[in-house]
């Protein structure tokens, strides 16, 4: 794989959006530091009154967005190469600047918890547009800290960062992978390629072989990485226990807005209900490729060996404006913008951040990171990605900063709904029964199985660790290697064999320093199936019920959301529809299958 430094630069993302040079980058940090100085000197002990509260979340606010930029510039730097020691060095500094003004202004919610609740509704009456923000500083009034408490531990910002920088610097800068050899050929690996490349791989000795010498590797850094994870929990257990919070899993879903029980019910529901129809993909899987056995090794393959369409960059474009076209004209535009300003960093070299994702920073437009394999499903994983954008590109534009980003528990579901209409929009675009196999086996292959199971696998090992930490425990890499072998065990019944390696899946995830993330993915996806679904039945008038919940950011919660856009989540009838759909794609691989073989 090239360096950084060899990729083309039509392939790379234009930074310089954010600042022109990198003296500009540096001035705006020191500038930072004396805005800090300012607010801290303006407000410090003075905040007593309706008009000071006003005036300082407005002075807050302002601040905030000039940290936006500062942060992104630090990160995204850092995310196409992490190898690249300028980069790791600057977002480290970013890191304890942001980290110290964290600390200065920690004085803001402190004081403006002190004050009644009376006057904090006045306040929020004078000024509408902190309404959203001030609520959600007197929910979490019960959970606040002495302020001297609160200052300190925002001083800590940074370390309590460590594990996930650690995960990562052991995964992408010290984890280096040798050649694997089949039949005295060499092939290379890492971690990128494994996970774009060999995992896909249709000829099953390499494929396994792949398999094998990847789960070899980070068998070698289990350890480390447990300890890393281990450590981070107990942050997240510390930081419940001091704030008084009832469990771990109450704590960690207070800012999601869900209860416990939308959280356990997307777990529990799927591992029973859609474990039957994924075994009898996997079976089908099998059959075509006419394996020995199904292994945990083969399940990312797709349905058709031999039928994988290619795909450039320049032609993405493309399928992107026409399969996303019945978002509306705004919405081509902004993916013609994507393409146009370099808003998109396909590039694929050594270091960059593995899978994709998407920043879209306040003020600005959006980000979107990628690899691109040239492999046909990439037009998924840009739709998705631009999904997020498309979300946080119409949130910025109607809302303020405070009220921009919605829960975590709706995120993924404007990104898996131009899945969904990319899938739909190909399949419309053909009659060859191939062509739609490899559409719907790509929706299952890609879409469903990594936000349903995947992510579900994930969250349902999660939870299981989240106990454990809950009732004072630790865990290590024994633990976890038994954990996750169960839940894939308990998920796959005796159709898949779960073979050595397998195991180890844990180590792969950023999103469990990420707080309970994976199980949102199979929430979003729900929404957004049936949303889809009266896409295909009402037409445009569901589409701008659905432009409407993008527009409206973070102002509402996730049930009020997913109502805006027609669907009751406080029921399981969703989860349970979107599943049956689920096993009716599966019924047609079926059939699509007995019709290219008969
Ligand atoms: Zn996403």
């Amino acid at each position: 794989m090239i360096n950084r430094s060899d990729v083309k630069i039509e392939e790379t993302w234009d930074l310089t959006h954010l600042f022109q040079t990198n003296e500009d980058f540096e001035k705006a940090l020191a500038d930072i530091k004396e805005e800090t100085s300012s607010l801290v000197d303006s407000y410090k002990g003075k905040i007593t009154d309706v008009e000071s509260v006003v005036n300082v979340i407005s002075a807050y606010k302002n601040l905030y967005e000039k940290l936006i930029p500062i942060g992104t510039y630090a990160n995204l730097s850092l995310s196409v190469d992490q190898t690249n020691d300028a980069a790791a060095l600057r977002a480290a500094k970013v890191g304890q600047v942001m980290a110290s003004i964290s600390a200065d202004t920690s004085f803001v919610t402190s004081e403006l918890l002190e004050l009644d609740e009376s006057l904090l509704k006045e306040a929020s009456n004078k000024a509408p547009e902190f309404a959203v923000m001030i609520q959600e500083l007197i929910r979490k009034k019960p959970y606040q800290l002495h302020p001297a408490a609160e200052k300190a531990l925002a001083a800590f910002g940074t370390t309590f960062d460590g594990p996930y920088e650690l995960y990562n610097t052991t995964k992408l800068v010290d984890m280096k992978f040798d050649d694997f050899e089949v039949n005295g050929t060499k092939y290379p690996l890492s971690y990128n390629l494994f996970e774009g490349d060999w995992e896909l791989e249709h000829d099953t000795e390499k494929r396994r072989a792949a398999f094998k010498a990847f789960s070899e590797k980070l068998r070698d850094y289990q350890h480390t990485t447990a300890k890393t994870y281990d450590m981070h929990l107990q942050i997240e257990k510390t930081n419940s226990d001091l704030r008084g919070y009832e469990s771990i899993f109450e704590s960690l879903l207070f800012s999601q807005e869900v209860d416990r029980s939308l959280y356990n019910r997307q777990i529990d529901v799927i591992m029973k209900e859609l474990a039957p129809h994924m075994r009898r993909y996997a079976k089908l899987v099998q059959k075509v490729h006419g394996l020995d056995k199904m292994t945990f090794a083969d399940l990312k393959i797709p349905l058709d060996p031999s039928y994988e369409p290619t795909i450039s960059v320049e032609e993405s474009r493309k399928y992107m404006k026409d399969g996303l076209s019945i978002m509306g004209e705004d919405y081509v535009n902004m993916i013609d913008r994507s393409f146009d300003e370099r808003w998109i960093d396909f590039a694929q070299n050594k270091g960059k951040s593995t899978g994709a994702f998407c920043s879209s920073p306040y003020g600005y437009h959006p980000y979107v990171l990628i690899s691109w394999t040239s492999r046909m499903n990439e037009v998924f994983v840009l739709a998705h990605e631009l999904g997020h954008a498309g979300h946080f590109y119409l949130a910025h534009q109607n809302q303020n900063v405070f009220n921009s980003r919605p829960s975590l528990y709706f995120i993924e579901a404007p990104s898996t709904m131009n899945e969904m209409l990319m899938a739909n929009y190909l399949l419309n675009s053909s009659t060859n029964a191939r062509f739609k196999r490899w559409v719907i086996s790509t929706i299952i292959a890609r879409t469903y199985y990594h936000n349903f199971v995947t992510h579900l696998l994930e969250a349902a090992y999660q939870r299981k660790v989240y106990e454990i930490i809950d009732q004072g425990g630790n865990v290590n890499a024994s633990i976890l290697n038994d954990l996750k072998k169960g839940v894939l065990e308990e998920f796959w019944g005796g159709e898949v064999e779960i073979n050595e390696g397998a195991e180890l899946t844990w180590m792969r995830q950023p999103h469990y320093y990420m707080g309970l993330y994976p199980y949102t993915y199979s929430a979003g996806l729900t929404i957004a199936t049936q949303v889809y679904q009266r896409i295909q039945t009402e037409g445009s008038k569901a589409v701008e019920d659905w432009i409407q919940v993008l527009k409206t950011g973070g102002t509402k919660n996730p049930v009020e959301l997913a109502k805006m856009a027609g669907v009751d989540i406080t029921t399981d009838q969703p989860l349970k529809d979107t599943i049956a759909f689920i096993g009716s794609l599966i019924d047609q691989l079926e059939q699509l299958t007995k019709e290219i073989e008969g």
